[in-house]
């Protein structure tokens, strides 16, 4: 891929959409865990460090950007994961197997102390969920990107921003990073009381946890995310509004529908992404077809 062609933005960004800054290099960063902090019994921060941190990171206020990383084969352990070489190719070191991995959103940067924070859903099952599960300090992972910061508006009286438990990080960086004057509406769908998270910002927050093991689903309803957003009194200017939702793509797509077609959003109004497919190990999020119809 030819970066050099990429679109590049500066913000602060007031054009009411999302902009893109595509990095200059794609950086490969080994990493080890400092150490992980148990934030709920479900979910856990792993807190990483290393020399590749050194140089910095592309840490972005009000740009919830996801990383790639690559996880150690299961059985083999190997830590297969792509170089780049002077010639600009990118091809796999570290074994014969294929690479094995997954999108995880860059929840925390610190620059003080050089410390990467992403936070994992324990979900019980997958690559990705189980190595949380067990992490430990002196753990290797391989961490690519982000290959760009999305930048969301920052001139919107108000937000809203939705998801499951995978979407949580990016969540709790919009409610802590969005600008101080505008109103944040937030629904988190969880699994039970005990997964709700200390979230606070300089905006005006407005904050709904939705139990997963008690919140109602409405008649054709998917989940009980959908049913909270359709209850909710959205602002009488619609054009004043900004969505962010994020999760499981199939319960996404009633929710996409329901902000573009119903509230009267327009394009440039939402963003939705489809973090994972129930059923499908590795689901790649840019095989999302919520934005199909
Ligand atoms: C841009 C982006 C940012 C993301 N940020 C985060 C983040 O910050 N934190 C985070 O925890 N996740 C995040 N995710 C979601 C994460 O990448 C997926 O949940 C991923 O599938 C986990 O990999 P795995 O190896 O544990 O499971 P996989 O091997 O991919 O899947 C195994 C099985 O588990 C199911 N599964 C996957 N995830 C879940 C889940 N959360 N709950 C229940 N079942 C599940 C699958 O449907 C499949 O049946 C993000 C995804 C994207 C695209």
């Amino acid at each position: 891929m030819n970066r050099d062609k990429l679109p590049r933005f500066t913000g602060p960004n007031l054009t009411g959409e999302l902009q893109f800054n595509y990095l200059d290099r794609l950086i490969r960063r080994d990493l080890r865990v400092a150490r992980t902090e148990d934030i709920t019994p479900r979910y856990r921060r792993v807190v990483f460090v290393g020399d590749d941190l050194a140089d910095g990171f592309p840490y972005v206020p009000f740009s919830p950007d996801h990383v790639r990383v690559f996880f150690p084969h299961p059985k083999t352990g190997e830590l297969v994961a792509p170089r780049e070489q002077p010639d600009g190719s990118w091809p796999n070191e570290g074994g014969t197997g294929d690479p094995i991995h997954r999108d995880y959103t860059v929840r925390a940067w610190d620059p003080e102390t050089r410390e990467l924070s992403l936070d994992f859903v324990l979900h019980g099952h997958g690559v990705a969920g189980r190595w949380a599960q067990r992490a430990q300090a002196g753990d290797l992972l391989v961490v690519n990107g982000p290959s760009s910061n999305w930048r969301l508006p920052e001139n919107y009286p108000h937000y809203l921003a939705l998801g499951d438990e995978t979407a949580l990080p990016a969540l709790a960086r919009i409610i802590s990073e969005a600008p101080a004057g505008s109103h944040v509406t937030a629904f988190i769908e969880i699994a039970d009381a005990g997964e709700q998270q200390k979230l606070t910002g300089p905006a005006d927050v407005d904050l709904h946890w939705i139990h997963r093991d008690s919140a109602p689903v409405g008649d054709g309803h998917l989940s009980p995310l959908e049913t909270a957003l359709r209850a909710w009194q959205s602002p009488a200017d619609s054009s004043s509004l900004f969505a962010f939702a994020a999760g499981e793509t199939n319960s996404l797509k009633p929710i996409r529908r329901y902000l573009r077609n119903e509230m009267g959003l327009t394009v440039d109004q939402v963003v939705v992404d489809g973090y994972w497919k129930r059923g499908v190990g590795g689901f790649d999020h840019h095989d999302s077809d919520i934005d199909d119809d």
